[in-house]
C-alpha cells in the first residue's frame, strides 16, 4: 500500500470511503510517522491510545455507512486548545500538569464531524512568538532545510508545531491560532496553508486566550481545499463565545479551487507593503503572484493602505495589554504550577517567576505599562486609535477591490537562534500579517515559490469580513498557478 500519511485530506476521505483503507490504518500509519518524527519536536504529547479508539468509532461509522465530514481524518490540536482530559499547557511551565474538565468548542467542532486526535502540538508559551522558540518545550523544527545545509531553522510561531506536522506529514491537518501572524507565518516558512479567519468566525471558547480581541483559531493544512475543509467544520457560532459571529457558515472547500474563476475580480496591491530592505526574491514572488491572476482573468489594481506602518507598534501594545490582562489568572492557586513563598503575595510572585518564561514576562511588563495610571491615555488609547485608521483603510481598499494580494512573511525560515536575543527583529516578523488581525479580516497564507536557498516562500491574501470564500478561490489559483513540489526530504527518518 501506498504511504497514507501522503495523502490530502480530500483524497483520504474519498479512500476512506471507497474501503481502500480503514481509519485504523490511517492513523496507525501517522502515529508510525510521529514516532519517527520525534526529531522536530512537533508534538509534545502524543495521544495514540485516544487516536485509535476514535479511529475505531470511525470505521464503525463507515461501515455502517454514516460517515461524517471528517471521519477519520487525524488531527493535531495546537497546545493551546483545551481538550478534555488531556494535557493543555500553552507550551508553558505554569500550567504543569493543567488538563481540562472540558473541551473547546472548535475541537469539539472536528470531533463531531468524525475527525481523530493525534495528540498536542508545540507553540510558543503563550502563543507569544513568531519562531516556537518560547516553548517550555523546546523548540519545534522546521522539515525544510536550506539547500546543502544540515543547520536547523524554524518552523514559525507561534504554531510551530502546527505547521511543522503538517508539513512533514506528522497528521493530515492541524488546528492553530492567530493574534498577530501566527498562523500564516508558520504556514509560509513550511510550505503549508494557513488561513485566519474573520474575527467571529470560529469560537474562542475553551482556547487560552494570550489577546482576546485579536484572537482567532483555523486550521493549518497541506493544500487550499484541505484548509477549506478543516475550516468548514471548526467554523459556526458559539453562544459560549459572545464574539462569535452568527453567520451561516459556507462550504468553504466548494470556493477552494481554481475552477472558479477569477474574471470581474479586482485584487490589490497595497503600495505600503512594498517596505524598506525588503529581499528582492519576495518582491518578484509578489509580482509573480499578481501575474498569474492577472493571467487568470483578474483585475490587478494598486491601492493605498496609508496608516500600514503604525500596525506593528500598536499591535505591540495592544496585544501586550490584553496579555498582562488575560496572564493575571496564572497565580498558584486554581490550577497548575504552584511555588511556595512565605504568605499569600510570596507564593504568586514565586509562581509567576518560575512559571513564566523570558518573553512572557517582557509582554506583561509591556501591557502592565502602557495600562497603568498615567499612560494608558498615551499609549493604549493612542493604538486604539490607530487601530480604527487601519480598520478604516481597509474599507476604503475594499470599496475597491475583492482582495489583497500581500507577501506572507519579509524572509524565509531562518535558522535556530537568529533572533532570540533580539526582540524587535523577531516582532519584524509580523510586518504583513499583524494589520489583518488588529482590522478583524481574513488572511490566508499560500505557498507561492521557493527563495534561492530553496526554502519554501508563501503570499498572503486578504480579504473583506466574513468572505472567506473569496480568499479560497483565489489561494487556489495561486497554488494551482505555482504548482510547487512541496514535499520536503524526510531527513529526520
Ligand atoms: N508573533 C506575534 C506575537 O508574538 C503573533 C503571535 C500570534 O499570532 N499568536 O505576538
Amino acid at each position: 500500500m501506498t504511504d497514507l500519511t501522503r495523502l490530502t485530506i480530500a483524497e483520504a476521505l474519498k479512500g476512506l470511503k471507497r474501503r481502500d483503507f480503514t481509519a485504523t490504518e490511517l492513523v496507525e500509519a501517522y502515529l508510525d510517522a510521529m514516532a519517527a518524527g520525534r526529531a522536530l519536536n512537533a508534538y509534545v504529547v502524543e495521544t495514540p491510545d485516544k487516536a485509535l479508539e476514535m479511529a475505531r468509532e470511525s470505521d464503525e461509522r463507515l461501515a455502517r455507512g454514516e460517515a461524517r465530514p471528517l471521519e477519520g481524518i487525524p488531527i493535531g490540536v495546537k497546545d493551546l486548545f483545551a481538550t478534555r482530559g488531556v494535557h493543555t499547557q500553552a507550551c508553558s511551565h505554569i500550567l504543569d500538569d493543567f488538563k481540562p474538565t472540558y473541551e473547546s468548542t472548535v475541537t469539539a467542532n472536528l470531533w463531531n464531524d468524525g475527525a481523530v486526535m493525534l495528540g498536542k502540538l508545540n507553540m510558543d508559551e503563550f502563543a507569544m512568538g513568531s519562531s516556537n522558540e518560547t516553548s517550555y518545550y523546546g523548540p519545534a523544527i522546521n522539515p525544510w532545510r536550506r539547500k546543502d545545509s544540515e543547520e536547523k531553522l524554524v518552523p514559525g510561531g507561534s504554531s510551530g508545531g502546527s505547521a511543522a506536522a503538517v508539513a512533514a506529514r506528522l497528521c493530515a491537518g492541524a488546528t492553530a491560532t492567530d493574534t498577530g501572524g501566527s498562523i500564516r507565518q508558520p504556514a509560509a516558512f513550511t510550505g503549508t496553508v494557513g488561513i485566519k479567519p474573520t474575527y467571529g468566525r470560529c469560537s474562542r471558547w475553551g482556547i487560552v486566550a494570550f489577546a482576546s480581541s485579536l484572537d482567532q483559531a483555523g486550521p493549518i493544512a497541506r493544500t487550499v481545499k484541505d484548509a477549506a475543509i478543516l475550516l468548514t467544520s471548526m467554523a459556526g457560532h458559539d453562544e459560549k463565545d459572545t464574539t462569535s459571529a452568527n453567520v451561516p457558515v459556507p462550504d468553504f472547500a466548494a470556493a477552494a479551487t481554481q475552477e472558479r474563476d477569477l474574471k470581474g475580480m479586482r485584487i490589490g496591491i497595497p503600495k505600503e507593503y512594498r517596505v524598506e530592505g525588503m529581499p528582492e526574491e519576495i518582491d518578484r514572488l509578489w509580482q509573480q503572484g499578481a501575474a498569474w491572476l492577472a493571467e487568470r482573468g483578474a483585475e490587478i489594481v494598486e491601492v493605498s493602505l496609508p496608516h500600514t506602518k503604525y500596525a506593528l507598534p500598536a499591535y505591540y501594545i495592544v496585544a501586550p495589554a490584553e496579555a498582562s490582562s488575560n496572564l493575571a489568572r496564572y497565580d498558584g492557586v486554581r490550577y497548575g504550577l504552584r511555588v511556595e513563598g512565605d504568605d499569600l503575595i510570596g507564593m504568586y510572585e514565586n509562581t509567576r517567576a518560575e512559571g513564566f518564561g523570558a518573553e512572557v514576562k517582557r509582554r506583561v511588563l509591556i501591557g502592565t505599562y502602557v495600562l497603568s495610571a498615567g499612560y494608558y491615555d498615551a499609549y493604549y488609547l493612542k493604538a486604539q486609535k490607530v487601530r480604527t485608521l487601519i480598520r478604516r483603510d481597509f474599507e476604503k481598499a475594499f470599496e475597491q477591490v475583492d482582495a489583497l494580494l500581500t507577501p506572507a512573511t519579509p524572509s524565509a525560515a531562518f535558522p535556530l537562534g537568529a533572533m532570540t536575543d533580539d526582540p524587535l527583529q523577531m516582532y519584524l516578523n509580523d510586518i504583513f500579517t499583524v494589520t489583518v488581525n488588529m482590522a478583524g479580516l481574513p488572511g490566508i497564507s499560500v505557498p507561492a515559490g521557493f527563495s534561492a536557498e530553496g526554502l519554501p516562500l508563501a503570499l498572503q491574501i486578504i480579504g473583506r469580513p466574513f468572505d472567506e470564500e473569496t480568499l479560497f478561490t483565489v489561494a487556489a489559483h495561486v497554488e494551482d498557478a505555482a504548482g510547487l513540489d512541496l514535499d520536503p526530504p524526510q531527513w529526520w527518518k
